[in-house]
């Protein structure tokens, strides 16, 4: 399991500063891009349906607005925390720096189990949190997303409590809304569909022998759910996944529509119940270390540690999750020599595509989707040539190449600005 003393912001610190040092940035440089800019902590009440009142813990960090407004995802889920938030914060700062769109890096998440609220708890409790964190949110200001337990619909909500203390629609306030309300063509699949090309992309890289590899995925949400979707029909073997519910292996490749048909189905949204014939049920973890080629953890963070990395038989990871490799984690798979594509460039695509749905609403346009999954291959491919010239230069791993391009930028952005006043 997991270790409880890790910590997310800790964890980023690290990897940070090597590449700091590594990129030979000045301290003074390094000093003002490891602090966030703002850190806002608020109390949310929420009248329950039981007519009690129940007060959640609610964040907002906004890391960097260096390169343009702060951008990153809201995420519901218990074990969310201010430095778990920093270091996500953090993170999209470097995202966007390493494919290069214009914005900085924020996060936003409540510590909520949001299985455990009615639907109308759950439009409350966030209705409640956008007017809190309003002052600080905006399209020119900082612009939320959808991150782990929340969606379209919340993102719908969100849009919805701003416009109305406004007095007019204002749809470029968060990404990843429904079509209906201003959302973009091709939102919903981008994370996964970055995932996509980047998995191809490191295959074709890294020598990998053309044709199928076999693929396992931790995670079945947003992500893991159309990554593997779009992987197999590329012709690979999805041969295991797992999600909050367990795991599932078959050599023979798992039916992906099948599974994603029955998540959609279920109560608790989960593989909870499925069943496959062939397939053997996988315990917690195991989907990490089962034999296949590629591991794509795309659940939280944390997951690859001291603890299991030694035993991990992919020979390529590519981290649609945030954060799923422990720092202390990263030497002992570069000894083995496995390829790692980090998060900040692998999981890009939703960040991407959500840059393309703020400037179609702030521009009263609509783009088309053929158009909208173009743009998105050419800007993270251009990224990862980009990121593997670094590492190839430098003889380095990917993620050190993808920290320090996007430090670059960062610094670069930082000392043309300078310090005001
Ligand atoms: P989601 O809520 O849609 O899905 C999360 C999945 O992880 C679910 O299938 C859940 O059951 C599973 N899960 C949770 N805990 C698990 C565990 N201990 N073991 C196995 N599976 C577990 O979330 P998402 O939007 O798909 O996000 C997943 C990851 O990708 C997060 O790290 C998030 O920050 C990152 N990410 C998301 C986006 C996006 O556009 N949604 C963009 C970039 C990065």
């Amino acid at each position: 399991m997991p270790n409880k003393t890790y910590n997310p912001y800790q964890s980023m610190l690290t990897v940070l500063e090597q590449a700091a040092k590594m990129l030979e940035l000045h301290p003074n440089d390094y000093e003002a891009i490891k602090y966030p800019e703002r850190e806002l902590k608020v109390y949310i009440p929420v009248r329950m349906d039981n007519g009690s009142i129940q007060v959640f813990e609610g964040y907002r960090v906004q890391h960097s607005s260096d390169r343009g407004p702060c951008k990153g995802g809201i995420r519901y889920h218990q074990s969310v925390d201010m430095d778990e938030v920093k270091a996500l914060a953090a993170w999209m700062s470097l995202k966007c720096a390493v494919v290069n769109i214009p914005y900085g890096g924020a996060k936003g998440g409540i510590n909520v189990n949001p299985s455990t609220l009615s639907c109308g708890e759950l439009e409350r409790l966030t209705r409640r949190y956008t007017a809190m964190i309003l002052p600080i949110i905006g399209p020119d200001k900082d612009i939320p997303a959808p991150d782990v337990n929340t969606n379209a619909q919340v993102m719908g909500w969100i849009m919805d409590t701003y416009s109305m203390i406004n007095g007019y629609t204002i749809p470029g306030v968060v990404t990843g809304k429904p079509l209906e309300v201003g959302g973009s063509y091709g939102r919903p699949e981008a994370t996964g569909r970055g995932v996509s090309f980047i998995t191809q992309k490191a295959l074709e890289t890294f020598g990998f022998p053309e044709g199928p590899v076999n693929i396992a995925i931790q995670g079945m949400g947003n992500v893991g759910g159309i990554a593997a979707k779009l992987l197999q029909e590329q012709g690979h073997k999805i041969v295991a996944v797992s999600d909050i519910s367990g795991g599932y292996y078959k050599a023979e490749g798992l039916n992906i529509p099948a599974m994603l048909k029955h998540i959609r189905s279920s109560k608790n949204r989960s593989l909870a119940g499925y069943a496959e014939l062939g397939s053997t049920k996988l315990d917690g973890m195991d989907v990490l270390t089962c034999d296949c080629d590629v591991l794509i953890p795309c659940a939280l963070e944390n997951q690859i540690t001291t603890e299991n990395a030694g035993s991990i038989r992919a020979k390529l990871i590519v981290e649609g999750a945030n954060g799923p490799t422990a720092a202390d984690a990263d030497s002992i798979l570069e000894e083995k020599g496995i390829v790692v594509v980090p998060d900040i460039l692998a999981n890009a695509g939703g960040v991407i595509v959500s840059y393309f749905e703020w400037a179609q609403n702030i521009q009263r346009l609509m783009w088309e989707e053929a158009e909208i999954n173009e743009m998105l291959r050419n800007i993270i491919l251009r990224a990862f040539d980009e990121v593997f010239a670094i590492a190839s230069e430098k003889r380095t791993t990917m993620r050190m190449g993808a920290y320090i391009s996007a430090l670059g930028r960062l610094s670069k952005a930082k000392k043309i600005r300078g310090v005001f006043p």
